[in-house]
């Protein structure tokens, strides 16, 4: 039985590249009737941030990727959270210790310290000696039944190789000259990602490991736990990471670097929240649509090898095989993301549309005052993200500025001497429209206009342009004029005269 495991950390939102591993995670098992499971790999309690893990349950909630097994739902491997395994990790290293695969090593902060400068001043990456791996049984023993702290280190052997298999980049090897002896229970007791990975892996049954290429060069090591151990390598599956296209920023400013010319430069680069990169929650929040999210971040990286774009989330679960894995950086992009997400709104029924514009709308306006599921229809086809909702209908709650410029248009024959004789002509056809329903203003201003001798354009484009000081708005002048109501609408034509006037 295939089972696979999103091991997040709890460091804060969870980034679209997590969303993707996630994504991944998730669809592997569905597609081949697995199992799902959420692990919090919390032991680098430094790195920790409050809230954090109920957020990664929410945002899985959120994206549709509901897990089997979990810290907050149970399972058979439980606890799913790494503190809550603590006292497991350490006999685990103990028996490593047993078996040659490790060490205790009591080294202190200072000497430790002072080899790292050491090899820094030769220019070399800093490695550890393997002091402490020359104590005898008897002197650790006393020093353990002393008290003294201590950790306990994976004994990497000085030469040969280390290898594993990758389904995506094949066979990967290191000379283990080059790896270092790293801590696998750290002095808290609590054990590093190098070590609680392996072993959580191993006795949650994992079968396929996913995760991102930054473990790509650790994971000989883990090889060589599992082989010390006389465990079952699981599957691994590295995929490369979500980048995108920027200017060159400084570190710290983000302000754009410029070069001898005075130019920006290009770079491709990791995508990043410190460099203002949207997470999901953040996405979620401009109110880009749910399955447009997915299916877009499903695509950074995986391809159905068809002209398919659209695919629905039970589509991906039918359709997502590792054959369609990129092994290259799959790049972010902002516009593409918007695009899509246009699209997803056409597709919805008019209904679901208005309900999900429905909190937007009452952003700007007042549900007592304005017909919200018409609005709705007016917007469908010119939102591309929910947040744009707001500003493209505040005029119909303030009268934006007056602005003459606007009532002169080529193409509908019109200007300020044109518009404002139109605009009184049609005051006397509005004022007598009763009741003020939509298609009864229609034809009845349609009917003033055939008989005004004005050409459609040289009375509708003012009559849109008075009443919301806008050339571009969703609906024309007789939507807006429902929407307003008569009262306003009257009043704003009135106060464009006027304006006109004088
Ligand atoms: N806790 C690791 C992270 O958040 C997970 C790596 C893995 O999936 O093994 O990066």
């Amino acid at each position: 039985m295939v089972r696979t495991r999103f091991a997040p950390s709890p460091t804060g939102y969870l980034h679209l590249g997590g969303l993707r591993t996630a994504l991944y995670t998730y669809l592997y098992a569905r597609r081949n009737g697995g199992r799902f499971i959420l692990r919090i790999e919390d032991t680098d309690q430094v790195r920790e941030v409050p809230g954090a893990v109920d957020k990664i349950y929410e945002s899985l909630r959120q994206a549709g990727l509901t897990y089997d097994e979990g810290p907050d739902i149970g399972g058979e491997y439980g606890p799913y959270i790494q503190t809550q395994r603590r006292d497991l990790y350490p006999k685990y290293a103990r028996e490593l210790v047993k078996r040659g695969g490790a060490y205790y090593c009591f080294c202190s902060r200072e000497r430790l310290e002072r080899l790292r400068e050491e090899a820094e001043k030769k220019g070399q990456v800093f490695k550890y000696d393997k002091h402490c791996l020359r104590l005898t049984p008897e002197e650790v023993e006393k020093k353990l039944a002393a008290g003294e702290p201590y950790v306990i280190r994976q004994n990497i052997p000085e030469t040969g190789t280390a290898s594993f298999d990758d389904a995506l980049f094949g066979h990967v090897e290191v000379e283990c000259a080059t790896l270092d002896d790293n801590v696998l229970i750290k002095s808290d007791g609590l054990p590093t990602y190098n070590f609680a990975n392996v072993i959580d892996d191993h006795l949650m049954a994992i079968t396929h490991v996913m995760r991102g290429t930054e473990y790509l060069s650790s994971a000989p090591k883990y090889n060589l736990l599992y082989q010390a151990f006389g465990w079952e390598v699981p599957t691994y599956i590295h995929m490369p990471p979500v980048m995108r296209e920027d200017v060159k920023r400084d570190k710290v400013t983000r302000q754009p670097i410029l070069d001898e010319n005075g130019k920006t430069q290009n770079v491709v680069r990791k995508l990043s929240k410190r460099y203002g990169d949207p997470s999901f929650e953040d996405l979620l929040e401009q109110g880009y649509l749910r399955d447009a999210i997915v299916n877009f971040i499903a695509l950074l990286g995986w391809s159905p090898r068809s002209d398919q774009e659209f695919f629905s989330l039970a589509e991906l679960e039918e359709k997502f095989d590792l054959e369609g894995l990129n092994k290259s950086p799959s790049i972010f992009d902002m516009d593409k993301l918007g695009w899509f997400n246009g699209e997803y709104i056409r597709k919805l029924s008019p209904e679901a549309f208005a309900e999900t514009a429905a909190p937007w709308i009452a952003r700007a306006l007042d549900p007592a005052k304005f017909d919200f599921a018409r609005i709705a229809s007016l917007l469908q086809n010119r939102v591309t993200v929910m947040n744009q909702i707001p500003d493209m209908i505040a005029f119909l709650d303030t009268m934006p500025a007056f602005d003459s410029g606007l009532y002169t248009n080529k193409k509908q024959k019109c200007d300020a001497q044109v518009a404002l004789e139109a605009l009184k002509y049609l005051r006397g056809v509005l004022a007598g429209i009763d009741p003020w329903q939509e298609t009864e203003i229609h034809d009845r201003v349609m009917e003033g206009v055939r008989a005004s001798g004005f050409k459609t354009g040289q009375a509708l484009w003012p009559l849109r342009i008075a009443i919301s000081g806008l050339s571009s708005t969703p609906g024309g002048a007789i939507e807006i004029a429902y929407l307003l109501g008569k009262d306003e609408t009257l009043a704003r034509v009135d106060a464009a005269i006027q304006a006109l006037e004088a």
